[in-house]
């Protein structure tokens, strides 16, 4: 494998447990490096839109990628046990990513969860756990492809009649998301959506816009709709039950 290493990481305070998926708006492992170096910010892996992969940092190092975040409690220095990648993606997730980058991801994502024992519901979007400032790898993201090979959590629709909780609040915490304060809520609402529900948000294909616009603030009708409550009771069955 390539490398390009970078210098800004630090030591972890806890071991590996989760991985965290982004995506870069550049097209090669060395323009993703170059920008992550000038912002003396780093990951430990990037996957280059001809399905080419190189490591960073190495990986029992604590990477700078995952920022401010949250999940699953009152966890928020994520970088710590983490193991972060960055997956090229010129649109930002908004159109579907290629083939080579997807065959190259799921069988390297296999070996770090066999490596590291990482449980299904610890592996996450960017925009699951930094869902006010971050909207990768995006809606075009193939998470429910990636479960089917074992990576991450999808859901039966079926099983949402199962779920006795109604409160969209408990729900979205019950799953990791931070519902902390109403703001924050209405943030995972919507990165819960670009994740199991992408038909719902629409396609924001001006990158530097969709940067600056990662969620409709205040729209409290997010936390509102039928198939949402559905859909988010049905998921977070799946997460309840492994
Ligand atoms: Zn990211």
């Amino acid at each position: 494998m390539q490398e390009i290493l970078l210098p800004h990481f630090n030591e972890r305070r806890t071991p590996v447990d989760m991985l965290v998926l982004h995506a870069t708006a550049h097209h090669s492992c060395e323009e993703t490096a170059a920008c992550l170096d000038k912002l003396e910010l780093s990951c430990h892996y990037i996957l280059g839109l001809d399905g080419s992969l190189c490591r960073c940092v190495a990986e029992d190092k604590r990477a700078w990628h995952a920022g401010v975040a949250f999940w699953q409690g009152n966890d928020t220095d994520l970088n710590s046990h983490s193991i972060g990648i960055e997956i090229c993606s010129p649109s930002l997730g908004q159109t579907p990513f290629g083939e080579a980058q997807i065959e190259k991801l799921i069988p390297f994502c296999r070996k770090l969860i066999r490596k590291y024992n990482i449980k299904p519901q610890n592996i996450v979007a960017h925009s699951d756990i930094a869902p006010e400032r971050k909207p990768d790898p995006g809606k075009c993201f193939p998470w429910k492809r990636l479960a089917k090979e074992g990576i991450g959590l999808w859901y039966q629709p079926r099983n949402a009649e199962k779920m006795p909780e109604n409160d969209v609040v408990r729900l979205l915490a019950s799953i990791g998301y931070d519902t902390r304060d109403r703001e924050k809520t209405i943030a995972s609402a919507y990165a819960f959506r670009r994740r199991f529900l992408p038909e719902e948000v629409s396609a924001d294909t001006d990158v530097h816009h969709l940067v600056e616009n990662v969620y409709p603030q205040g729209n409290t009708t997010l936390l509102q709709g039928e198939k949402f409550l559905k859909t988010l009771k049905a998921v977070a069955y799946s997460y309840q039950n492994l």
